[in-house]
């Protein structure tokens, strides 16, 4: 069975680099059969706060991404580690080191001076016990040889053994180190694949080595490229690495989120819109690319509307309806409606957001205030003897069925010998504010007869205004 963790530090909210390292081991656990854990390493407990965690747990349930069981705090784990470096301690594996700082210091100048590469250079593995002092324990790092390991994204990676140190597991203040903590974990998890960021492969040959100092089995290591920004600079807030929660906020679903970062570094074929459900069938840690990764938002909008086409209605209503409570638009909507705007505003916008701000007017007792350029653009003083014809048709509507509206409608049409677009769109305007929405008729319908009227009598008062301004010019 195959164990993966998401190993998020709790300093900051989740970012679109987690969030894509939790998807890949969210994805190839699904694919394989397997568990995949959250383990929160909030051993640097100045940095680690609660309202962190309980960001990254909010940010992992909106992708989706929710872990199996529950998360291990390695905080809580202290005694265990340290338990750990004792037990490599009595077999020899470790040892305590009683340098001082200054003498550090004095052995690192003289490497300096003597031009090799300072490290330490493992005085104290023969020391007797100073019971009196105090001291950091050290990993006994093999002199000769080299670390070798087939990590699944990288290739094969060797490191030399004396470009490592004899690392320290626990610090003279008794807490113990960050490779230590990972390696006892990832043990005791059961984890038998380690899904990280390429930063970490330095840390991988020194992990390799504890466990095999301890006998366990070493995990399969796969470190995935990177993330960049467009200019070719690695990800940061000035690229937009905002928490993934914030794309909810700017009107992302989640669906185009997940298949926006599974593309970036993975393919299937030609295939660009993936769901769920394809992209654990088809995901493989093994074919995730070497190069890296680069951010491109405008990518991210066009999936994001293709997910907004092709999810069932109700899916994409629940966030319109997310957006337009956040917006203090409305609280609660007709169901009718909140697919009918769904239905006839997807197709016309690229994130819920702008649908939101779009469908807005609806909840509104008035149109305005207009999109500017739409009401030079539409509200023309020539229009105004038909537009004046079809307000007084539609006045007299008895049922305001779409078909009845229509007919309205030609017949104005029929009468100016105007075409549908000429009046339509100063319609549109007075209507939504705007000159983009779905079908006019549609529109009439779901405004309903009086707040339809009164927002084209208000539309007829401006046209007029330009009409008289046009016969005195
Ligand atoms: N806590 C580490 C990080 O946030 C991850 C360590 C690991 O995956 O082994 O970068």
């Amino acid at each position: 069975m195959i164990v993966t963790r998401f190993a998020p530090s709790p300093t900051g909210f989740l970012h679109i680099g987690g969030a894509r390292t939790a998807l890949f081991c969210y994805l190839y656990t699904r694919h394989m059969g397997g568990k995949y854990l959250l383990r929160v390493e909030d051993t640097d407990q100045e940095r680690s706060t609660s309202a962190a965690i309980d960001a990254i747990k909010e940010g992992l349930a909106w992708m989706g991404l929710t872990p199996d069981g529950e998360p291990v705090f390695q905080s809580h784990r202290f005694a265990r580690h340290v338990e750990v470096a004792q037990q490599l301690l009595q077999a020899g594996k470790a040892y305590k080191c009683y340098c001082s700082k200054e003498e550090l210091d004095n052995m690192r100048e003289a490497q300096r001076q003597a031009q090799i590469k300072p490290r330490y250079d493992g005085r104290c593995r023969q020391r007797q016990e100073q019971p009196d002092l105090p001291f950091v324990i050290r990993f006994h790092t093999p002199a000769e040889g080299e670390v070798v390991w087939d990590d699944q994204i990288q290739g094969t990676i060797r490191i030399q053994n004396k470009e490592l140190d004899d690392l320290i597991l626990v610090r003279s203040d008794g807490v113990p180190t960050y490779n230590l903590a990972v390696v006892a974990d990832d043990h005791d998890m059961g984890i038998t694949h380690v899904i990280r960021g390429e930063d970490h492969i330095s840390n991988t040959p020194r992990q390799i080595h504890l466990f095999r100092a301890l006998g366990w089995p070493v995990p399969e290591y796969a470190h995935m490229p990177l993330l960049h920004g467009t200019d070719g600079a690695k990800l940061s807030k000035r690229h937009g690495a905002v928490s993934v929660l914030q794309y909810r906020e700017d009107g992302f679903l989640a669906e185009a989120v997940n298949n926006y970062l599974v593309r970036l570094g993975w393919s299937h074929g030609e295939q660009e819109v993936f769901t769920m459900e394809e992209m654990i069938q088809h995901f493989d840690v093994k074919d995730v690319g070497r190069s890296a990764a680069i951010f491109n938002q405008s990518k991210l909008l066009w999936l994001n509307n293709q997910h907004m086409k092709s999810l069932p209605v109700e899916r994409v209503a629940a966030e319109l309806l997310y957006q337009l409570r956040r917006l203090e638009v409305v609280q609660e909507v007709e169901e009718t409606l909140l697919h009918a705007l769904v239905l006839g505003y997807r197709e016309r916008t690229r994130t819920l957001l702008e649908m939101a701000t779009m469908v807005s007017h609806f909840f509104r007792e008035s149109a305005e205030p207009y999109e500017e350029a739409a009401a030079n653009k539409h509200f023309k003083g020539e229009i105004a003897p038909a537009f004046g014809q079809l307000v007084a048709g539609l006045q007299g509507v008895e049922d305001w069925q779409a078909a009845s509206i229509e007919a309205v409608f030609r017949q104005v049409l029929a009468e100016s010998g105007l075409a549908m677009v000429k009046l339509a769109q100063p319609v549109r305007v007075a209507l939504t504010g705007r000159d983009i929405s779905p079908g006019i008729f549609e529109v009439l319908y779901w405004l309903g007869k009086d707040r339809s009227l009164l927002r084209l009598q208000r539309g007829l008062e401006i046209i007029q205004q330009k009409a008289a301004l046009l016969a005195n010019s």
